[in-house]
């Protein structure tokens, strides 16, 4: 049984919680480091970026979360998680810093205020049919994916999911959808080969 956490500082954990347990994962909530310790993958949930980024280095959270990243932990982040995953937030608050890994540049809040959310069917290949029904959320959208990045998604030409090795990030959120395929994906790269 794979045992993973949800950053649980700030965002929709619960929805995140509730998705991986449905999928047979062990799942904790992780505050602090020890909680951290004890868990072998990660989902950093969406939210608000910079809020999570400030509560994470109050509770002691981002070094060892950026030192697990390192050393090859599988995370999956949605929205503000792919923002926390960017190795270079365009927009980002004067003070924010993402934990990085991925390397793209994001850009937060990038689909316009004037649309704040939407849904989206999209094509996700390496997930197979059916497409994915999205929603986006004053999503962020990645705006340059470095060499060692595959894209796993676009809508309308911007990119919107993104993996580096064990690590994987949408702009969109599936566990507000019932669709669970790319926590499945998530939980694979946890249980290992
Ligand atoms: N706009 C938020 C941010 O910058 C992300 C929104 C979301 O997670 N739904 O963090």
């Amino acid at each position: 049984t794979p045992r993973v956490g949800v950053l649980a500082l700030q965002g929709d954990v619960r929805e995140h919680a509730a998705v991986l347990a449905s999928l047979g994962a062990e799942v904790s909530l992780v505050r602090t480091p020890a909680q951290l310790d004890a868990v072998d993958g990660l989902v950093l949930p969406g939210g608000e970026s910079s809020v999570i980024d400030k509560l994470s280095r109050l509770f002691g959270l981002r070094e060892p979360i950026v030192d697990r990243i390192a050393a090859g932990m599988p995370v999956y982040g949605t929205c503000a998680g792919l923002i926390l995953l960017a190795e270079r937030i365009l927009d980002g608050l004067p003070t924010q810093l993402p934990f990085g890994g991925i390397d793209v540049d994001v850009r937060r809040n990038a689909f316009g205020s004037q649309v704040d959310s939407f849904e989206a069917s999209i094509d996700v290949p390496a997930l197979g049919e059916p497409a994915v029904h999205a929603t986006f959320i004053r999503a962020p959208v990645v705006e340059r994916a470095g060499a060692g990045v595959e894209v796993l998604a676009s809508v309308d030409g911007r990119i919107v999911a993104v993996e580096q090795g064990p690590l994987l990030a949408t702009a969109f959120h599936p566990e507000v959808e019932g669709e669970t395929r790319f926590h499945r994906r998530f939980l694979d790269r946890v249980t290992g080969p």
